[in-house]
C-alpha cells in the first residue's frame, strides 16, 4: 500500500504522529519530518502491517492531507 502526504496542505498539527507514531514524527522545530524528504508531496510504500495506523492518521488530519491507496 502507499501512503501520499501533500505537504502543501499540511499545517503541522501533528495528529498524525499521535495516531500513527511508527509512521509519522515531527522535527525538532516541530515541523512534519517528512518535509525533508519532498516539497510537494510526499510518496512511499507502507507495509500492510502499519495498515491500521495509517488509516487512522488519514482520518485525524484536519487538513484531508494524507491520502491511502492500496
Ligand atoms: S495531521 Fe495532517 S496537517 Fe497535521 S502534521 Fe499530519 S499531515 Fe500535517
Amino acid at each position: 500500500m502507499k501512503v501520499e502526504v501533500d505537504l502543501n496542505k499540511c499545517q503541522d498539527h501533528g495528529q498524525c504522529v499521535y495516531a500513527a507514531p511508527a509512521l509519522f514524527a515531527l522535527d525538532d522545530q516541530g515541523r512534519l519530518s517528512l518535509r525533508t524528504q519532498a516539497t510537494d508531496v510526499y510518496v512511499a510504500n507502507v507495509d500492510k502491517a502499519n495498515a491500521e495506523e495509517l488509516y487512522e492518521a488519514a482520518e485525524v488530519c484536519p487538513l484531508q492531507a494524507i491520502t491511502v491507496q492500496e
